[in-house]
């Protein structure tokens, strides 16, 4: 393909995506409704429920604005030639390839951030701050961005420098090679993002001696899960929206709820989460996705060992000449309707796995409790009730509330 037929391919699939995400938000904000779900009544008042809508008002205007910001800033890169000419630019400089791409991709990063850090200081400090769930201190959201910044730059460059060596020294076949060392890496991050990442950002305590340890040690030994695997973490050191999840494969799995879940829920609901969670594991979700993520690991990398070594990509983004770093990001534009269907795909398994791992709590522990919880979870953050069918199924991981308790009665 000529530069300038894949500069319109290029163009035309930001274009038409960036079409496609407005379109899904807008149809989504005018499917809200007046009415409060007879589900939900208990819960929520008119006022309450007014506040949801105008909070997910808030949030859907807020969102077109950013993304049109980006939209037309990597719309201009692409037009003008951006990326090639910082490439040309920075090229004098460097002799080796590695350090050339470390130092492209580092600018790239590093200004695309500096101009968003106003949008993600407004989303914090004036939207979630207006709904009253931001708990981030300035100094929190300063330290947090230095240690994104140093881990992205430790973990990013890694993999960037092996990625582009073994392109540089083994030829196509890099893609197995480099296959094998993502899923061995996607591996150690499963296994120790609880013990050596999260505690980076938060502190995760074990579970404090009291009615909610004795309730869970109960739950616990009745279905055979290793107790001392769940911690509470300082969520409220961000925001006062709560959440749990399960982490990590084999010896090192851990469930972590949030103290703010905590604060805000009965033991029976707590237990009820703790017990979907405890499903997601013996579900086996955990390991499936592990699974599922490193075919997909495979197959994006044996389609990009066909496109790498493809001057012409580099020429579309206005360079002078081949480099890999310009290539790489041709074809993650050129990959992207690809990447979508698939994380089409992995939303529609991730739902079915919510109401698998709903099933379970409710047939080991209590559907009742967990339908209780998973109310006040809605409400407590505002989530929308009737998201548009059309977004749920291209965006949700989780299914909407009205479906979980349908599914739960
Ligand atoms: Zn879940």
């Amino acid at each position: 393909m000529k530069p300038e037929l894949i500069l319109f391919v290029i163009l035309s699939i930001s274009i038409l995506s960036y079409l496609f995400d407005q379109i899904l938000d807008y149809i989504n904000l005018k499917a809200q409704r007046k009415d409060i779900p007879a589900e939900v009544e208990g819960f929520y008042n008119k006022e309450k429920y007014q506040k949801s809508l105008n909070y997910q008002k808030d949030q859907t205007r807020f969102s077109f604005i950013t993304a049109a910001f980006s939209f037309l800033l990597s719309l201009g890169m692409l037009i003008f030639g951006g990326f090639g000419w910082l490439d040309s630019e920075l090229r004098p400089f460097f002799n080796n390839e590695i350090t050339l791409a470390l130092v492209f991709f580092g600018v790239i990063m590093i200004v695309s951030d500096l101009l968003t850090i106003p949008f993600q200081w407004y989303g914090t400090f004036v939207i979630e701050e207006k709904y009253g769930f931001n708990k981030t201190t300035v100094k929190t959201f300063i330290t947090d961005k230095l240690k994104g910044y140093v881990l992205g730059a430790l973990i990013g460059g890694a993999l960037l420098s092996v990625l582009i060596y073994l392109i540089n020294s083994i030829g196509p076949d890099f893609w197995m090679w480099f296959g094998i060392l993502a899923a061995t890496f996607i591996l150690f991050v499963n296994m120790f993002y609880t013990s050596l990442i999260l505690p980076l950002f938060n502190k995760l305590t074990p579970l404090a001696e009291g009615e909610l340890k004795t309730s869970i040690e109960e739950f616990a030994r009745k279905i055979n899960f290793p107790l001392d695997n769940i911690f509470v973490m300082d969520g409220s050191k961000r925001s006062a929206k709560a959440n749990a999840f399960f982490s990590g494969i084999g010896k090192k799995k851990k469930i972590v709820l949030y103290d703010t879940l905590i604060n805000n829920h009965t033991t029976e609901e707590l237990v009820a989460v703790l017990a979907h969670e405890v499903g997601h594991f013996k579900k086996k979700h955990i390991i499936w996705s592990y699974l599922i993520s490193i075919i997909q690991i495979f197959f994006v990398l044996f389609v990009l060992s066909r496109m790498v070594f493809n001057e012409n990509l580099s020429i579309a983004l206005g360079g002078s000449q081949q480099a890999i770093h310009l290539n790489l990001i041709a074809f993650g534009i050129l990959f992207s309707p690809i990447s979508g269907i698939t994380g089409l795909l992995m939303s529609m398994l991730s739902r079915k796995n919510e109401f698998e791992a709903d099933a379970y709590a409710k047939e080991t522990f209590d559907g009742k409790a967990l339908s209780n919880a998973l109310k006040k979870l809605s409400v407590d953050s505002l989530s929308n009730l009737y998201p548009h069918p059309a977004y749920v199924f291209f965006h949700y991981s989780h299914p909407p509330l009205l479906q979980r308790l349908e599914a739960l009665k």
